[in-house]
């Protein structure tokens, strides 16, 4: 399970998150990116309240969050291009999130890859 250039952690509120980062751009420093398994969202806390939350989740509750934690790894190696394709803002400096459908990331303009499949298409 190691290698991932990311980490995954437990918090006690927010449950399973990842902390990227590259996912860190265009935040103040004493703010972090983390992406919540539960929504499969990308949010913008302030570090020092979620630092103090933030741990080791059991094996158990890590186990159930693998294969979120596989899709966000798959979405992350699958972006061909780091940035928005319609909005052109780079994936790194927004709280995206991670399409259900087509398992691409999803803009906060609302651009995932269902869109660009939509493109091809026309
Ligand atoms: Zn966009
Ligand atoms: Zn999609």
């Amino acid at each position: 399970m190691s290698g991932d250039p990311f980490q995954v952690r437990f918090h006690s509120k927010l449950g399973v998150v990842i902390y990227d980062p590259l996912t860190q751009m265009s935040i103040a420093k004493e703010q972090v990116r983390l992406f919540k398994i539960t929504s499969m969202s990308m949010t913008t806390f302030r570090r020092d309240i979620v630092n103090k939350d933030l741990g080791v989740g059991e094996p158990d509750v890590m186990q159930e969050s693998a294969n979120a934690v596989d899709a966000y790894r798959v979405a992350r190696q699958g972006k061909v291009k780091p940035y928005c394709i319609s909005c052109r803002r780079h994936f790194g400096s927004v709280d995206f999130s991670i399409c259900t459908e087509c398992t691409a990331v999803r803009c906060t303009c609302g651009t995932c890859g269902c869109v660009a499949r939509k493109r091809k298409a026309a």
